[in-house]
């Protein structure tokens, strides 16, 4: 069986809306303040859209209002990539889901403590498992 992490574009295409693959495969932005779990208060965990691995628990979420579903903290290190991005004349810090390297959001340094980070991530980019 084929990884399913590790799929040729085209299979991406077939797999996720075409604003979802926008996000995740081509580094897009959806639209702030339209997001689906922006306001999602429930207890559980988010997941990459894209390959479902675990990023963030709703322990860490908080509202920035910024538009889009912020964190301080990823569930674990390993489980995010970080790059420098350098498009649209900023430095910004790129977050990848470590096991399908789909585009997630970004990284800010003006976070809440502990941690003071902002995982600033696109809805479309997440799924929700709310705890039974
Ligand atoms: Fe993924």
């Amino acid at each position: 069986m084929k990884n399913k992490s590790d799929l040729p574009e085209d299979e991406w295409k077939k797999k996720l809306s075409p604003e979802q693959y926008r996000i995740l495969r081509e580094k897009g932005t959806e639209l702030a303040f339209t997001g689906e779990l922006l306001h999602n208060k429930k207890k559980g965990r988010y997941v990459c859209a894209a390959c479902g691995n675990e990023l963030f628990s709703s322990d860490t979420k908080f509202d920035s209002g910024s538009g889009w579903p912020s964190f301080y903290d990823a569930v674990s290190k390993d489980k995010i990539e970080l790059k420098d991005d350098f498009s649209h004349g900023m430095h910004r810090i790129e977050a990848m889901c470590k096991k399908c390297k789909g585009h997630l959001g970004h990284v800010f340094n003006d976070g809440p403590k502990p941690t003071g980070k902002r995982y600033c991530i696109n809805s479309l980019a997440l799924g929700f498992k709310g705890k039974e």
